[in-house]
Parts: C-alpha cells; sequence; structure tokens
C-alpha cells in the first residue's frame, strides 16, 4: 500500500503545482523598485505576480511576460514592499483631551463600537501602505484584536497582517485607568499581576486566546527628577518579568517592553525582552546590552511632540524633557548598530494624520532614507520570524506591494502618499483610489 499512497501523495502536489501555474498571473512593470533589504535601487523592473506569492523580478530588457496576464503600468513609480508598523493600537483613537482623553476611550464606547473603529483603524493602514502591523494590546478591549484579526483573514474586512498582543500586563499601581477615588473599582486597561505566579498566569491566558507577542508595561508615570533628568517609574520585578519571557518563548513568541529608562529598561533588559517600545533613555550600559541580546529597538519617535502640556506646569516639563532625551537616545543607538524597527503608537495619534510621519521623524534625527524604509520592510520581518515572507520584493515573498510617486530616497515624505497598494496579489489601492 505505501508506494500507491506516496504515488497518491504526489500525484496532488503536482496537480496543486499545475493548478497554481495555470492562475493568470499579475504583472507589474516598475520604473524604480526598492526590495526592502538591498541598498540599491533598481530600475525598470518586472515583477510577476502569480496567486498571493511573488514569482520572479527581472530586468524588463529580458522579462518574458506570462501570457494572458494582467499588466499594471507603475513605470512612472517607485515600488517597495508593503510597509511594517511594529508599534499600533487599532483600538485606540487618539482622543482629544477636551473629549475625556484616554479614559473616556475606555468608559463610554461598547466593544462593538470599539470593533467598528478597530475595523475602520485597519483599513486606514492598508490605504497608507502598511500590509502589516504588530498590535501592541487592545487597551481595555480584551482580545478584540484576535478578533480583527480573524475578521481579515477570513475576508470580512480588508486589513493588514496582524500581529496581536491582546491585553498586554502590568501591575498594580502600573497602568490605567487611575486617579479616581480609591472606593470605586475602576476597570484596568492592562491585564495586572502581582508576583511571579500571577505573572505567568496571565502570559498563558493571554497565549491560550491568541496572542501572538506579550506585551508588558517595564515603566509607567514618568516625571522630571530633582537634577534635571527624566525618571520613569518601574513596574515589574525582573522576577515577574523572567517568569512571563520563560512562558513565551516556550511557546515560540516574543515579549514586547514599554519601558522609558532608568530601573524599568535596566529589569526589562536583565529579564529578557525581546523588543524596547519607546526607549526615551538609553544609557551607555543598555545600548551595550541590547547589542549584546540582540534586543530590537522600536523608539515611536513621533508621539513624543504631540499635545505637550504647557512648558510652566511638571507635566509640561516631562512632556519636553521626553523628546529632549528620545533625541539623544536614538542618534546613540542608531550609530551604535542597535536593530531599529519603525512604529508609531498609532492610535495614541489619531488613525486620520499619517503613518508614515514617522519616517521623517527618524531621519530627522539621523537615520538615512533607505535605513529608514529597511526599519519598516526586513528589519521587523525578521524580529516577526517572517524573513523572506514579508517585507522584501523577491521572489516566493507573499505579493504585499506599495507604489509612490517619487523618489522616497530624496524625500521619505512621499511615502505618505502611496498611491498603490497590493495585499496577498491583491489590489486594495489603484491611482491612488481604493478598489476594493
Ligand atoms: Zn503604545
Amino acid at each position: 500500500m505505501k508506494p500507491l499512497r506516496n504515488l497518491a501523495v504526489f500525484c496532488l502536489v503536482v496537480t496543486m503545482a499545475a493548478q497554481e501555474n495555470s492562475k493568470p498571473a499579475t504583472v507589474i512593470r516598475a520604473g524604480a523598485l526598492i526590495d526592502g533589504k538591498s541598498d540599491t535601487v533598481r530600475r525598470d523592473q518586472i515583477i510577476v505576480v502569480r496567486g498571493n506569492r511573488i514569482e520572479s523580478i527581472s530586468d524588463a530588457a529580458k522579462a518574458t511576460i506570462p501570457p494572458g496576464s494582467e499588466v499594471i503600468d507603475l513605470s512612472h513609480a517607485t515600488v517597495l514592499p508593503g510597509l511594517i508598523d511594529s508599534h499600533t493600537h487599532i483600538f485606540l483613537q487618539g482622543e482629544e483631551p477636551e473629549q475625556g482623553g484616554y479614559d473616556a476611550n475606555i468608559l463610554y464606547p461598547s466593544l462593538a463600537l470599539r470593533a467598528v473603529r478597530a475595523t475602520v483603524s485597519v483599513r486606514r493602514a492598508l490605504e497608507q501602505g502598511f500590509t502589516t502591523l504588530r498590535d501592541l494590546e487592545t487597551e481595555g478591549a480584551g482580545y478584540g484584536d484576535v478578533g480583527i484579526k480573524q475578521a481579515i483573514e477570513r475576508g470580512y474586512i480588508p486589513g493588514p497582517r496582524l500581529f496581536v498582543s491582546t491585553r498586554a500586563i502590568s501591575t498594580t499601581g502600573g497602568y490605567m485607568l487611575e486617579g479616581y477615588a480609591p472606593e470605586l473599582e475602576m476597570p484596568k486597561a492592562a491585564q495586572i499581576i502581582d508576583g511571579p505566579v500571577e505573572a505567568r498566569k496571565a502570559a498563558r491566558e493571554q497565549l491560550d486566546h491568541g496572542a501572538d507577542w506579550i506585551k508588558v508595561y517595564m515603566t509607567h508615570r514618568s516625571w522630571v527628577g530633582k537634577n534635571g533628568e527624566l525618571v520613569s517609574q518601574p513596574t515589574l520585578t525582573v522576577e515577574e518579568l523572567k517568569a512571563i519571557v520563560d512562558e513565551t518563548h516556550g511557546w515560540g513568541k516574543k515579549v514586547a517592553c514599554h519601558a522609558y529608562g532608568g530601573i524599568g529598561l535596566r529589569r526589562a533588559l536583565d529579564g529578557g525582552c525581546d523588543s524596547i517600545e519607546h526607549g526615551l533613555d538609553l544609557d551607555d550600559a543598555a545600548i551595550a546590552q541590547m547589542l549584546k541580546q540582540g534586543t530590537w529597538y522600536c523608539p515611536t519617535i513621533s508621539p513624543y511632540y504631540k499635545d505637550w502640556a504647557p512648558a510652566d506646569t511638571p507635566t509640561g516639563q516631562r512632556d519636553r524633557k521626553r523628546a529632549a532625551v528620545h533625541e539623544v537616545s536614538f542618534p546613540k543607538a542608531l550609530h551604535a548598530g542597535v536593530k531599529i524597527v519603525f512604529g508609531t503608537d498609532m492610535g495614541g495619534i489619531p488613525w486620520s494624520e499619517p503613518i508614515a510621519q514617522e519616517f521623517s521623524a527618524m531621519v530627522k534625527l539621523g537615520m538615512s532614507p533607505m535605513d529608514s524604509i529597511k526599519s519598516a520592510t526586513s528589519r521587523p520581518a525578521e524580529m516577526l520570524d517572517m524573513e523572506g515572507k514579508i517585507g522584501v520584493l523577491a521572489p516566493a515573498a507573499f505579493a504585499d506591494i506599495v507604489a509612490v510617486n517619487g523618489d522616497p530616497i530624496r524625500d521619505v515624505n512621499i511615502l505618505e502618499n502611496v498611491q498603490f497598494v497590493m495585499k496577498d496579489g491583491k489590489v486594495f489601492k489603484s491611482g491612488g483610489k481604493v478598489v476594493q
């Protein structure tokens, strides 16, 4: 029976391959092509897409166009891999302070309304050429991100590939909502743990319910200290974090740590975090440890320049200090060779704003435009264990392809105006218009 069964399997594989080959191809003529990995911009390229994958990329002069294929002419555009934002919150809506700020977003809308708004957030991301998001917690919307991810995967709504982290973890005194009468049982917008046992249990619950990443808050409040330095309140102990990291790594998944600086940042690194989020105040020891441990750095520069309180208030001074130390940390980490990924904290920033604003924020602080593109393509693909599958234009990669009119190496701001978006081989936006 065995040889027969093998033959049957062989026949099935051949038939499937033949079916794949018989699917009509889509051909993209690219005037300029940035592949997300190499430093060179290639001219006049032909990309053949079949099904949801890239089949081949070759010089237009030598390429043969498969008969019967649909041709998309982007010969006046620059074609890039679909972009990746490694720090978003699809369930946050950048609530204006005068409309109740953060708390209003948690207290008033029903989960159904929040889910509908998240549906709009993911659509906004895709329209702007972001074909993958690492979404770093739902801010009180529980496991809603898993549902949105499933809705996208099953084709009910358009949206990027999502890597979700569900509820996030912090400690007592380590997350919102706060500042209410102590008699009131207020909801917390992260799962609160105290002690390594509760920490491990929370990670297990979140992984069980579909978390792709675990998000941990390692610092919370911040203020300007007596010597004018930025101080951040640490949250989890090293033991608590180690329990989470050990559990999560056992599931083959990774841990993202929100950490501004000081004690909490040190604990994040000693506890084995895979990525440092924000990292406003990185001292030399932290940078050395990140290099040694291969820790990713997702700086999220843009949000720290928004909504500053008045300069003569403690909060206003803190807001300015946060941006000021970040401006020192980022170039230091960049020149030391820390692996930097593009992240915006969208949701903290209203979804009506351009996601790509972070490119110019990084370039202003010394990153080259090509490096900033890699920070939103091949580099996060590696962080997400999707190397070669996303964040790159190459044969066998998913056909996540975007295009802009102009040269983003000369002006990264052009990336705020993505004209063409294909995800999984399907055109979502063409000539600046959404077609799906
Ligand atoms: Zn965030």
